[in-house]
């Protein structure tokens, strides 16, 4: 068993590689750790890897280890991000304690996380997630539907909307992963051309993620490649 500093090395050299295969400049392409089910000590031997940016899906383990880590390595200015399902009672939380929030999918929560964020932190950088395989989960607004919400979310004054996000369906082929990302690009596209500033695609996971580069992501959000198989049943 290699070690989490050892995975994410080569994690990195595989964003890298990806980049350069797809005529990309690899600083492009930024690495999300996602963290969930793994313990502080595991995202601390990510630290001092040298990765900065996390990734959590549910809130109170999130919180629990945001805490934690201000103690273990309180000069590391890291950097978390809300990448699950949110509930509308658990908008608070996720305002005041991350930097950034990939799964925006309507507009009520938009505005919570506006209102609710602390007037004196930077405005929460978010995504909105885009469900490009309706039929594969319940979670994203739907293609036609993103613009609309795109203006409204970035016309808040609490949120900064940074681009799209999504979780296509599992696909075995690459051509078909490939088709999946690339209409989030060009969807992306469209919006940039309505006007909105946007600049990340967070897309790309551990089975995918060449693929995701392929087609534009400048985000990747890779778990299971750095800290090892999940159990299958989170509770
Ligand atoms: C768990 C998760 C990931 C990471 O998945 P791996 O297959 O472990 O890389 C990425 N994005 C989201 C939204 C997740 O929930």
């Amino acid at each position: 068993m290699s070690s989490i500093a050892e995975k994410l090395q080569v994690v990195n050299k595989n964003i890298a590689n990806a980049s350069v295969a797809a005529g990309r400049d690899p600083a492009q392409v930024r690495l999300l750790a996602v963290s969930k089910t793994f313990d502080a000590d595991a995202v601390l031997a990510a630290v001092t890897a040298g990765q900065r940016a996390f990734g959590e899906n549910y809130l109170q383990e999130a919180l629990d280890k945001i805490a934690a880590l201000r103690v273990m390595a309180p000069e590391a200015m890291l950097e978390w991000h809300f990448i699950g399902p949110i509930q509308s009672n658990k908008t608070r939380p996720i305002a005041e304690n991350f930097d950034w929030v990939h799964t925006i999918d309507r507009e009520r929560i938009a505005q919570r996380l506006s209102e609710q964020r602390p007037a004196g932190m930077a405005p929460l950088n978010v995504c909105i997630q885009v469900n490009i395989s309706a039929e594969a989960s319940k979670s994203g607004v739907v293609p036609a539907e993103a613009a609309a919400l795109a203006h409204v979310v970035s016309g808040l004054p609490g949120l900064r909307l940074r681009g799209l996000m999504a979780i296509p369906a599992p696909a075995d082929a690459a051509t078909e992963q490939r088709a999946a990302f690339r209409q989030v690009r060009l969807l992306q596209e469209q919006l940039q051309q309505q006007g909105l500033a946007l600049d990340t695609l967070s897309m790309g996971m551990s089975g995918d993620m060449p693929q995701a580069i392929a087609e534009g992501a400048t985000m990747v959000r890779i778990g299971s490649a750095i800290f090892g198989q999940r159990p299958p049943i989170h509770s």
